[in-house]
This record gives structure tokens, sequence and C-alpha cells, in this order.
């Protein structure tokens, strides 16, 4: 049966709800929210796929990011070669999903064929959008296309028994997230169709978005796939690793959540 981990290799301190949740006031009582920041690895009998490449610590650096250890370095304490590992997702291309790449050789990338085309058309240079990527990560992306290792998906596809990825827009172009049947039910790893429980399950939109109706049809979405709302997977909330139970020796770090 497939199984899925979630493995915290950084953190910010963040910012507040007024600067996070879209509409919402700035209030000076407001605390910080933490980012943590995650990759995912769903064990498949068959195969390890990877959720996400995160980023380098060159990137923590330049960014002011709390880097614990390197996305692939994470996976390895799970026993994943990334060397080895065949398929990696990729939810979407924001610098902190996709910045470590490199580690993975030999696989191939799964990416919606609507996200490349956003980050290289018209609009990617625009402020509000660029600021989000870095363009030695786009150029990357664009090398290995070039290089035939990118499967392109328009929607939905199944790339293993049970795991599937599913276009939904919102927070970018062509986000995408993954449902995985697992012994528990069907997961929904959201990544940033969710930063937070308080954005899927409140009802509550993330500030950034490329469409706000998509974000919304996330949200849909990810309750229809999932088999109850504890099994949707925010992207960045340091509660997820109180929630699920933790891996051996890797408290705090990496916890099984199916
Ligand atoms: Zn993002």
């Amino acid at each position: 049966m497939n199984e899925v981990y979630a493995i915290k290799f950084g953190e910010h301190p963040g910012g507040t709800r007024g600067e996070y949740f879209h509409g919402c006031a700035a209030d000076p009582r407001d605390q910080r929210m933490q980012l943590d920041y995650y990759v995912w690895l769903v064990r498949t009998p068959a195969a390890d796929i990877v959720v996400d490449a995160g980023f380098t610590a060159e990137m923590a650096e330049r960014r002011r990011r709390t880097h614990f250890r390197a996305p692939s370095a994470a996976l390895a304490l799970l026993g994943v070669d990334c060397a080895t590992v065949p398929k990696v997702v990729l939810s979407h291309f924001h610098y902190d999903h996709v910045g470590d790449v490199g580690a993975f050789p030999n696989a191939r990338f799964v990416v919606q064929e609507r996200e490349m085309a956003f980050w290289t058309g018209r609009f990617a240079s625009r402020t509000e959008f660029h600021r989000l990527v870095e363009d030695e990560d786009v150029l990357r992306l664009v090398e290995l296309g070039l290089a035939g290792r990118l499967e392109y998906v328009d929607g939905e596809r199944e790339l293993a028994p049970g795991v599937r990825v599913h276009l939904v827009g919102g927070h970018t172009a062509g986000m995408q997230i993954v449902s995985i049947a697992t012994a528990r039910g069907t997961v929904v790893l959201a990544a940033d169709s969710s930063h937070f429980y308080g954005n899927v399950c409140g009802d509550a939109p993330f500030a950034v978005h490329n469409d706000l109706p998509g974000m919304y049809h996330a949200f849909d979405l990810m309750h229809e796939l999932a088999s109850s709302p504890d099994l949707i997977i925010p992207g960045h909330d340091p509660a997820v690793l109180h929630r699920f139970d933790p891996v051996d020796g890797l408290a705090g770090t990496a916890v099984r959540i199916a």
C-alpha cells in the first residue's frame, strides 16, 4: 500500500494573519505565523515518488530562511537515495518548491503545462509574480524540458496505482495537488493550495494567488478527494508535525501521514 511522509528542511518566522490571509485586515495583536518548509515522500510498492524539491542552502541565505538541511538530505533521513528516484512532482515553480532539482539526476519531473507556459510567458516578469521565482530555477526547468526530462500534464494523471496529480490553479496558473490512496484513506498533498490548515479548513484563501476562484476550486476539490479533512496536508503549516506520528528518531522533522 502507498505510504506518505512529510519531512521538514527549513523554516521562517513568517508574517501575520493580516499579511497572509486574503482580505484579512491587519491587527496589531496579530502573532507571526511560522512557515515550515517541507518535502513530501510518497512510497509506493514499486518506487518512491518525491513531491517538490524545496530550496538549497544558498537560496536560504539569499532569502534569509532557516535551512536545517538540503531537501535531498532530508529525504535521505528516510532512506531515500535521490540519485535513483525516478519521479518528482513539482507542485508549482515558486522558489521554495523547485530549488533542489539538481539532486535528482535520474528523475523525470511532473509539471503542469500551464505552469511552464505561465513562467515562460508574458506576465512572469511582473513584480508580484517574478519575486516568487528564481530565474535560475525557471531556466533549469526549461533546460530539463529541452532534455526531455519533464513529464507534462494538462489536468489530471495517475502516476502510480492510487497516486494522482490534479491541476487546480489558484495559487499559481498551473498549481497542482497530489492525491494518494493509502491504508488510512485518500491523502491530499495540498502544497501551496493551502499554506495552513486555516486556509482549506477555514475557506480562507492565502494572500498570494493567481486567481481567487481557482483557489476556491482547489479547496472544493481537496475536500472532495480527501477521505477526511484531516488527510488534507497543508504546504507550510508547522502543525503537520504535531498532528501525525513522528518517524522513529525524527521527531520535529518527519512524520508518517499514512
Ligand atoms: Zn507558492
